[in-house]
């Protein structure tokens, strides 16, 4: 999660501005591929900034692909060999120039009708928060418009004298190289754990070493609610298991997914506490393997594992009740394999989904004191990603009903197994009656040896009162049996669900 940059705060917190062409794309990691990082060297065409004298520019990003290994961080921006790129670039902790903003830095330059556009990073899987009072602008503009900006902004925000020379790339010690990849590392297929597949938690561990003080009630307590919240969702398997505190930090692979403060390897920009801004939390996969499997039809490759770096000097922002929960909860939504539920360009508009915007895995924090609570969008998602063997969630559009109003029974599905699907409805005099039957207290199924998938809000009876039933109180079940088997013996059961309601004439 990075807080949104306007092209004013871009420069400000740039000390080098370039335009050029991407010329190689090189993945390094040390010998032992704890941590791959991607080099993108850049040819320059201008320099806007900070980048006189040079004719080239490395910039290390997080992620990359070496000898079979490889990993990414949610929201880097993605780079090709030969590509024209406007870039705004500052140093992480440990010196090494990266994109400001995580992708919010990166332009790239093409052409339409004999004129050039500048069309910012897609803001991919990383959050963007949006403060108060601020406006996002266009992503795509003219180049020319830009530049004529950006010169303007470099006046009144001149470079540093200590960052007039950018320190050169440093990376991993014993680096081992690849070739030129020719493009930067982006998963195209979707990721999840298997571990739930076989009814193995997901454990994260927490690092307190500089976690921020400021939170109200504190850090621990909020990831403490983040792993509970996201392993108590019904009809999803996944158990994020709080495996307790650990002295193991940063995005690398040291076999230990952890949650770490302040950025302790150095990895990534310094958060700006002056106008609160800048990458608030990273979730980095720090390592994933080829194996795929096909869930609700997707096809996912394999985590193996992943990481939350919190930054530091972002006290800012987690002293407000709920932030930190929120992006803790936000970045372990990431952490299951969830992408962004709107915001993003690779997903819908947040104005016109009331879903999604409400989501906690919305691009945008909400930054309301909502914690680390998913919500239905999130639900939805995860159960998508974690199907139990059968799962039904049954809704009525009511809990009181009287004469002349209808009531409208739907459920939400999710499974892999097959199941005979019974709905029935309790009466107020005792007894029941079964969809499909023609008679009471006959429990017939309303579908026999179905395949359970994902399917949310199928219509399952509606019923328009005419004042004749029985007053009292009723309660729907929706229940999933194993096909052939006994309703009757629990025994049996995958799921059940209910839907209480009264009726008054
Ligand atoms: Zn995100």
């Amino acid at each position: 999660m990075v807080t949104y940059m306007d092209t004013e705060a871009l420069v400000r917190l740039s000390p080098v501005i370039v335009r050029g062409q991407v010329e190689s794309i090189v993945s390094r990691s040390d010998a032992a591929h704890t941590e791959i990082h991607t080099d993108v060297t850049i040819r320059l065409l201008e320099s806007l900034k900070g980048g006189a004298g040079r004719d080239r520019i490395v910039l290390q990003l997080p992620g990359g692909s070496v000898d079979g290994y490889q990993s990414f961080v949610f929201g880097s921006p993605g780079f090709r060999k030969g590509e024209r790129v406007l870039v705004f670039a500052q140093p992480t902790k440990r010196g090494a120039l990266t994109v400001t903003g995580l992708f919010q830095g990166k332009f790239r330059i093409e052409s339409e009708g004999g004129v050039d556009f500048a069309q910012q990073e897609g803001a991919g899987d990383a959050g963007l928060v949006l403060r108060r009072g601020q406006k996002r602008e266009a992503g795509r503009r003219p180049l020319a418009d830009l530049l004529d900006q950006v010169r303007d902004l470099v006046k009144r925000h001149p470079t540093l004298e200590a960052a007039l020379t950018p320190p050169a790339a440093t990376g991993p010690v014993d680096a081992v190289s690849s070739a030129d990849l020719g493009f930067t590392l982006h998963p195209i297929i979707a990721l999840r754990w298997f571990e739930p597949d076989s009814g193995i938690p997901v454990t994260m561990m927490f690092n307190p070493a500089n976690a921020p003080a400021v939170v109200p009630g504190g850090a621990r307590p909020q990831f403490e609610a983040a792993t509970q919240n996201w392993t108590n969702v019904t009809g999803s398997t996944i158990v994020m298991h709080d495996g307790g505190d650990t002295t193991a930090a940063c995005w690398r692979a040291d076999g230990v997914n952890a949650v770490s403060h302040g950025d302790p390897c150095g990895q990534f920009p310094d958060f700006d506490p002056v106008t609160c801004s800048g990458v608030l939390a990273v979730t980095g996969v720090a390592n994933f393997s080829l194996e795929s499997k096909v869930v609700n039809g997707a096809s996912f490759l394999r985590f193996r594992e992943e990481d939350i770096v919190i930054n530091g000097g972002t006290d800012c922002f987690f002293a407000d009740p709920g932030n930190y929960g929120e992006v803790v909860g936000h970045e372990m939504g990431h952490v299951t394999g969830l992408g962004h539920s709107c915001g993003d360009p690779f997903s819908p508009d947040c104005a016109t989904d009331p879903v999604a915007d409400a989501a906690l895995m919305n691009a945008f924090a909400h930054g309301d004191g909502r914690g680390p609570t998913p919500q239905k969008g999130d639900i939805n998602g995860v159960r998508f990603i974690y199907p139990p063997a059968g799962f039904v969630d049954a809704q009525l559009n009511g809990s009181a009903f009287t004469t002349g109003q209808t009531s409208s029974l739907t459920a939400d599905f999710n499974g892999t197994a097959k199941a005979d699907l019974y709905v029935f409805v309790t009466l107020p005099g005792g007894g029941f009656f079964a969809l499909g039957a023609g008679a009471p207290n006959v429990l017939v199924p309303v579908a026999s040896n179905l395949q359970l998938g994902f399917a949310l809000e199928v219509p399952l009876s509606t019923h328009t009162f005419t004042g004749s039933e029985a007053a009292g109180a009723y309660t729907w079940y929706a229940l999933l049996v194993r096909p052939g088997l006994n309703p009757a013996q629990s025994a049996n059961w995958l799921s059940i669900d209910s839907a209480p309601f009264t009726f008054t004439p």
